[in-house]
């Protein structure tokens, strides 16, 4: 039975998407079944994954609303070897027609536990805000990762995240938990990323992941050609922090691994 999370953070331009796919990515490449569900009409985790937005016949927005089914929309990443659900901007008008639905914050959750017993872990890559969209990504989910840059401004955010995730948990969602903050975009000689990770080790103790991406060119390059950065270029650092990121979550989650982390192929 899958694992859903949801990888949010409303914060723009935070590593959510990069995060989402080189999880994805990362996973399947130790035979873990997985589904990444994008849930922003940006659509960068589809194309991030090789898949052209432009082109869909279907995606999360019709799969939402009734129009489509979940197997006829998903779409197979050859890059990255995962399924995808995948979105464009025509999600955009989902915010507005969910509206007037009954049941508008769980309509994602239906859908994905019909499909739960195919994969081992569902990842869903959540919008810059703390929309409809979120929220049905946050009532789907069992956990949520947070994605989060050691600046200044991050920790200001966070409390508005905190609030909304605790509030969901109270209200339509009791399996919500926060699974761990995860450091992206690390600069490791800056003082003030030093000091902010501190603070977020201080206060949120275990809940901080040990792994630290950091900063890494080729993890930003990787999409333009389609891929994950894990496949694009697994010897690049940032490729490397993914991976062991991925290890991190396996371990937590016991989902058995059919090869080992250290030995994965990831084709390219
Ligand atoms: P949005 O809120 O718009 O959905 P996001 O939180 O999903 O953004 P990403 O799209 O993953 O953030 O990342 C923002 C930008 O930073 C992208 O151009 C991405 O390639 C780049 N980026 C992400 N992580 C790293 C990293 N570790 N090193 C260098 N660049 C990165
Ligand atoms: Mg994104």
């Amino acid at each position: 039975m899958a694992k859903i999370f949801a990888v949010a953070n409303q914060k723009g331009g935070v590593g959510k998407t990069t995060t989402t796919v080189n999880l994805a990515a990362s996973l399947a490449a130790t035979g873990q079944r997985v589904l990444l569900v994008d849930l922003d009409p940006q659509g960068n985790a589809t194309m991030g994954c090789g898949i052209d937005k432009r082109a869909l016949k279907s995606g999360v927005y019709q799969v939402l609303l009734g129009l489509a089914s979940l197997p006829t929309a998903r779409q197979y990443s050859e890059t990255g070897k995962f399924d995808v659900l995948p979105a464009n901007r025509d999600l955009a008008g989902a915010e507005i027609e969910m509206v007037e639905l009954d049941d508008r914050e769980m309509r994602l959750k239906r859908i994905l536990v019909a499909h739960q017993h195919e994969y081992d872990f569902i990842l869903i890559d959540c919008p810059p805000a703390l929309s409809m969209l979120t929220i049905n990504g946050l009532c789907a989910a069992q956990g949520v990762i947070i994605p989060m840059q050691c600046e200044y401004y991050a920790l200001e955010g966070l409390s508005d995240l905190v609030n909304t995730i605790k509030q969901v948990h109270r209200n339509l969602n009791r399996d919500l938990e926060i699974i761990g903050l995860l450091r992206v975009m690390f600069d490791p000689r800056s003082t003030l990323s030093q000091q902010v990770s501190a603070q977020l080790e201080a206060h949120f103790g275990d809940k901080v992941f040990k792994t630290m991406v950091p900063r890494n060119v080729r993890l930003a390059e990787a999409p333009s050609y389609g891929m994950p950065g894990v496949v694009f270029d697994k010897s690049s650092k940032g490729a490397q922090a993914y991976i062991a990121f991925a290890v991190e979550m396996v371990e937590r989650f016991r989902q058995p691994v059919s090869s080992p982390l250290s030995s994965i192929e990831l084709a390219s």
